[in-house]
Protein backbone atom coordinates (compact mmCIF):
# COMPACT_ATOMS: atom_id res chain seq x y z
CA UNK A 1 0.00 0.00 0.00
CA UNK A 2 1.72 2.99 -1.29
CA UNK A 3 2.05 6.02 1.80
CA UNK A 4 -0.15 8.95 1.82
CA UNK A 5 2.07 11.79 1.37
CA UNK A 6 2.15 13.95 4.54
CA UNK A 7 1.93 17.58 4.84
CA UNK A 8 4.32 19.54 7.50
CA UNK A 9 4.59 23.31 8.74
CA UNK A 10 7.64 24.91 10.07
CA UNK A 11 6.43 25.54 13.49
CA UNK A 12 9.98 26.24 15.01
CA UNK A 13 10.28 28.62 17.38
CA UNK A 14 13.72 30.86 17.12
CA UNK A 15 14.94 31.95 20.21
CA UNK A 16 15.20 35.47 18.38
CA UNK A 17 11.35 35.47 18.03
CA UNK A 18 10.75 34.76 21.79
CA UNK A 19 13.15 37.90 22.50
CA UNK A 20 11.15 39.95 20.10
CA UNK A 21 7.87 39.31 21.15
CA UNK A 22 9.07 39.30 24.92
CA UNK A 23 10.04 42.93 24.08
CA UNK A 24 6.87 44.20 22.14
CA UNK A 25 5.26 42.69 25.42
CA UNK A 26 7.82 45.26 27.78
CA UNK A 27 7.51 48.01 25.14
CA UNK A 28 3.48 48.40 25.57
CA UNK A 29 1.80 50.10 28.57
CA UNK A 30 0.80 48.11 31.54
CA UNK A 31 -3.00 47.55 32.51
CA UNK A 32 -3.98 47.61 28.10
CA UNK A 33 -5.76 44.98 26.24
CA UNK A 34 -2.66 45.43 24.20
CA UNK A 35 -0.19 44.32 26.47
CA UNK A 36 -1.93 41.75 27.72
CA UNK A 37 -2.48 40.59 23.97
CA UNK A 38 1.02 40.77 23.29
CA UNK A 39 2.05 38.99 26.39
CA UNK A 40 -0.63 35.99 25.10
CA UNK A 41 1.48 35.89 21.82
CA UNK A 42 4.49 35.62 23.50
CA UNK A 43 2.72 32.71 25.54
CA UNK A 44 1.60 30.48 22.56
CA UNK A 45 4.88 30.72 21.16
CA UNK A 46 7.25 30.05 24.52
CA UNK A 47 4.68 27.22 25.49
CA UNK A 48 5.64 25.65 21.77
CA UNK A 49 9.01 25.70 22.19
CA UNK A 50 8.59 24.31 25.67
CA UNK A 51 6.49 21.43 24.32
CA UNK A 52 8.99 20.79 21.09
CA UNK A 53 11.94 20.54 23.55
CA UNK A 54 9.69 18.43 26.02
CA UNK A 55 9.37 16.15 22.87
CA UNK A 56 5.98 16.43 23.40
CA UNK A 57 3.95 15.77 20.21
CA UNK A 58 -0.12 16.45 20.41
CA UNK A 59 -2.77 18.15 17.79
CA UNK A 60 -2.57 21.76 19.46
CA UNK A 61 -3.79 23.74 17.05
CA UNK A 62 -7.18 23.30 15.40
CA UNK A 63 -6.99 25.41 12.32
CA UNK A 64 -10.08 26.70 10.96
CA UNK A 65 -12.33 22.96 12.00
CA UNK A 66 -10.19 21.74 8.67
CA UNK A 67 -7.02 20.42 9.79
CA UNK A 68 -4.98 19.71 13.20
CA UNK A 69 -1.34 20.61 13.51
CA UNK A 70 1.13 18.58 15.57
CA UNK A 71 4.31 20.13 17.50
CA UNK A 72 6.24 18.35 15.49
CA UNK A 73 4.18 20.04 12.23
CA UNK A 74 2.02 16.93 10.60
CA UNK A 75 -0.26 18.22 9.20
CA UNK A 76 -4.02 16.10 10.23
CA UNK A 77 -6.65 16.60 7.98
CA UNK A 78 -9.80 16.79 9.99
CA UNK A 79 -11.55 13.46 9.95
CA UNK A 80 -9.23 11.77 8.46
CA UNK A 81 -9.62 7.84 8.88
CA UNK A 82 -6.86 7.03 12.05
CA UNK A 83 -3.62 5.21 10.73
CA UNK A 84 -3.38 3.99 14.28
CA UNK A 85 -6.49 2.34 15.80
CA UNK A 86 -6.91 0.45 19.17
CA UNK A 87 -5.24 1.56 22.51
CA UNK A 88 -8.51 2.56 24.02
CA UNK A 89 -7.04 2.97 26.80
CA UNK A 90 -4.91 5.34 26.45
CA UNK A 91 -5.97 9.20 25.62
CA UNK A 92 -5.09 9.44 22.30
CA UNK A 93 -5.73 12.54 20.38
CA UNK A 94 -6.11 12.53 16.20
CA UNK A 95 -2.93 13.79 15.76
CA UNK A 96 -1.34 10.43 17.76
CA UNK A 97 -3.33 8.40 15.77
CA UNK A 98 -1.99 9.77 12.70
CA UNK A 99 1.49 8.56 11.23
CA UNK A 100 4.37 10.74 10.09
CA UNK A 101 5.50 12.38 13.18
CA UNK A 102 8.74 13.85 12.67
CA UNK A 103 11.56 13.81 15.69
CA UNK A 104 11.34 16.91 18.48
CA UNK A 105 12.88 18.95 19.31
CA UNK A 106 15.07 18.68 16.05
CA UNK A 107 12.00 17.83 12.88
CA UNK A 108 14.11 15.30 11.88
CA UNK A 109 13.07 11.59 11.02
CA UNK A 110 10.37 10.52 10.69
CA UNK A 111 8.94 8.62 14.16
CA UNK A 112 6.89 5.77 14.93
CA UNK A 113 6.98 6.15 18.96
CA UNK A 114 6.93 9.19 20.88
CA UNK A 115 5.71 11.12 24.11
CA UNK A 116 1.81 11.57 23.99
CA UNK A 117 1.32 13.17 27.40
CA UNK A 118 3.17 14.25 30.54
CA UNK A 119 2.51 15.35 34.06
CA UNK A 120 3.42 16.85 36.67
CA UNK A 121 4.52 15.16 39.62
CA UNK A 122 4.24 17.38 42.73
CA UNK A 123 5.76 16.09 45.57
CA UNK A 124 8.69 14.95 43.19
CA UNK A 125 8.81 18.26 41.45
CA UNK A 126 9.42 16.75 38.11
CA UNK A 127 7.92 15.41 35.08
CA UNK A 128 6.47 12.46 33.94
CA UNK A 129 6.20 11.15 30.71
CA UNK A 130 3.71 8.63 28.59
CA UNK A 131 4.72 7.17 25.36
CA UNK A 132 3.92 4.90 22.80
CA UNK A 133 4.60 2.93 20.02
CA UNK A 134 2.18 2.96 16.72
CA UNK A 135 4.01 0.10 15.21
CA UNK A 136 3.62 -2.85 18.22
CA UNK A 137 1.20 -0.82 20.55
CA UNK A 138 3.64 -1.06 23.77
CA UNK A 139 3.29 1.78 25.70
CA UNK A 140 4.60 3.59 29.23
CA UNK A 141 3.17 5.38 31.41
CA UNK A 142 4.53 8.16 34.00
CA UNK A 143 8.10 7.77 33.96
CA UNK A 144 10.61 10.09 33.95
CA UNK A 145 11.97 11.91 30.46
CA UNK A 146 15.30 9.59 30.51
CA UNK A 147 13.04 6.23 30.15
CA UNK A 148 10.30 7.45 28.12
CA UNK A 149 13.19 8.61 25.76
CA UNK A 150 15.07 5.28 26.11
CA UNK A 151 11.51 3.50 25.21
CA UNK A 152 11.09 5.72 22.28
CA UNK A 153 14.37 5.12 20.59
CA UNK A 154 13.91 1.62 21.47
CA UNK A 155 11.15 1.42 19.36
CA UNK A 156 12.09 3.61 16.80
CA UNK A 157 15.17 1.16 15.97
CA UNK A 158 13.06 -2.13 16.34
CA UNK A 159 9.62 -1.15 14.84
CA UNK A 160 10.38 1.92 12.78
ZN1 LIG B 1 3.98 15.14 15.88
ZN1 LIG C 1 7.15 -0.74 18.95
Amino acid sequence: MPKAKKKYLDVSVAPELLIELKQKQNDTPGGTMEKYGRFKNWLRYANLKGWQEQKWHWGYVNYAGREWHCTCGLVIPMGAKAEVGGLAQLDLDAAHRARGHRSLPDFGEVVVAFIYDYKWMEERGVYYYDAFCQVCGDYVLERPGRQADMFADIHNISCG
